[in-house]
């Protein structure tokens, strides 16, 4: 299980990217705590929930298995 954070700024392509606790993409400003998930995608999913009209990615350096786009 990795603890995942969700980034507040959104990116210059409007989306917000959920990042594993730590990594140095993260912003350590605005962000949201995720908790623990034992995969990105669960992380992207909690994320969803908690903001259903926003963009939501995943980091393409620590969560390359959730980066779409
Ligand atoms: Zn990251």
């Amino acid at each position: 299980m990795k603890k995942y954070i969700l980034n507040l700024t959104a990116l210059s392509n409007g989306y917000f990217e959920v990042h594993e606790e730590g990594c140095t993409y993260g912003t350590r400003q605005k962000r949201e705590r995720l908790g623990y998930h034992s995969t990105c995608a669960s992380a992207v999913r909690m994320s969803k929930v908690i903001h259903p009209f926003k963009k939501i990615n995943g980091c393409i350096y620590c969560s390359y298995a959730c980066h779409t786009t």
